[in-house]
């Protein structure tokens, strides 16, 4: 499973650094990589609009 970031993104970059494996992307909607998400959450608990949810 992964996290993925979704529409309601505001590009703030305050999950950027949080991340411990670097899988966030800047961009118009920052962007995950599921490859290398871990699925800690750590970008869901820092972002303000709650766009990083779990996977289903
Ligand atoms: S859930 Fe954790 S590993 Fe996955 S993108 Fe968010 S901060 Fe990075
Ligand atoms: S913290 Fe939330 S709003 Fe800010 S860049 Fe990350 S996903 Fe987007």
């Amino acid at each position: 499973m992964a996290y993925v970031i979704n529409d309601s993104c505001i590009a703030c970059g305050a999950c950027l650094p949080e991340c411990p494996v670097n899988c966030i992307s800047e961009g118009d909607i920052y962007e995950i990589d599921q490859d290398q998400c871990i699925d800690c959450g750590s970008c869901a608990a820092v972002c303000p609009v709650g766009a990083p949810n779990p996977e289903d």
